[in-house]
C-alpha cells in the first residue's frame, strides 16, 4: 500500500462504518477519523448554548459562535473535544441523533466542518468515515466503499448499543430515528448522501464484523 493512503468510508446511519473503520485503523496503523462526531458536536455546542428556540435553530447565532469554536478529535482515543472540553459521552445521547441532521444541512455549518475535516489527513493517510468523505471531501481518495443495510437491523443494533448504555429509549424510536436522518441526509442540497461512483458497495445486513473487515482488508490489499 502506498503511503499517506485515505481510504473513504460512507453509507447509511448505523452500518457499521465506524466500528469498521477503527479495524482498519488498527490494522494498518493509519488514524481515524470519525466526521459525524463533528456535527454532533456543533449540535451539542447548538443544544448546550441555548440556540434552538421552540425547536427552531438560531442559524445566524450558531454561524457567529462557529468563527471562535476549536473542536478537534483524537484519532487514538475517538474522544471529541469542545472548546477543550471532552464532550465524547454527550454526542451519542438521543438528543443529539434527534436534531445533528437539521444541523448537518446548513451550508455554512458544512463549509466549516469540510475546511476542518480536509486539513486532517497525516503523513500516514487517514481513514475517515462519514456521509460525504468519498464524494465531497476527499473525492481522490485512494479508496472509497459506501455501506447499507436493511433499516430493521440498524435499529437493533443501535438499540442493543444504546441498551447497554443504559439509555432510555424504545426499538421504534431508535428505527424512526435513523429513517429520519437518513432521509434528511439524502435530500439536502449541499453535499447529500449518495453513493460515490467509484465507491464499492456493502451491504452488511447478513454478515458478520469480521467478514466486512475481511471483505474491505481484501479490496485494500489487492488494488
Ligand atoms: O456518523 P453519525 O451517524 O454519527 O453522523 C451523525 C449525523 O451527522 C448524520 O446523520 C449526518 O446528518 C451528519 N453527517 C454528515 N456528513 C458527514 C458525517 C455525518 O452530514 N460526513
Amino acid at each position: 500500500m502506498k503511503s499517506s493512503v485515505i481510504i473513504a468510508i460512507d453509507g447509511f446511519a448505523s452500518t457499521g462504518k465506524s466500528t469498521i473503520a477503527k479495524m482498519l485503523s488498527s490494522h494498518y496503523q493509519i488514524p481515524f477519523i470519525d466526521s459525524g462526531a463533528f456535527y454532533r458536536g456543533i449540535t451539542y455546542f447548538a443544544l448546550e448554548n441555548g440556540l434552538f428556540k421552540e425547536g427552531v435553530l438560531d442559524e445566524e447565532s450558531l454561524s457567529t459562535a462557529l468563527e471562535n469554536l476549536n473542536i478537534r478529535f483524537h484519532p487514538n482515543s475517538s474522544d471529541l473535544f469542545l472548546n477543550g472540553k471532552n464532550i465524547s459521552d454527550k454526542i451519542r445521547l438521543p438528543v443529539i441523533s434527534e436534531n445533528v441532521s437539521t444541523v448537518a444541512k446548513l451550508p455554512f455549518v458544512r463549509d466549516f466542518l469540510l475546511r476542518e475535516l480536509r486539513t486532517m489527513g497525516s503523513e500516514k493517510g487517514l481513514i475517515m468515515d462519514g456521509r460525504d468523505i468519498g464524494s465531497v471531501v476527499f473525492p481522490d481518495a485512494d479508496y472509497k466503499f459506501f455501506f447499507n443495510a436493511r433499516p430493521e437491523i440498524r435499529a437493533l443494533r443501535r438499540y442493543e448499543e444504546l441498551r447497554l448504555k443504559g439509555e432510555k429509549t424504545t426499538f421504534e424510536e431508535v428505527l424512526n430515528n435513523l429513517i429520519h436522518r437518513d432521509k434528511i441526509d439524502s435530500a439536502r442540497e449541499v453535499a447529500p448522501l449518495q453513493k460515490p461512483i467509484d465507491a464499492f458497495e456493502v451491504d452488511t445486513s447478513d454478515i458478520s464484523t469480521q467478514e466486512v473487515f475481511s471483505l474491505l482488508a481484501k479490496k485494500i490489499d489487492t488494488k
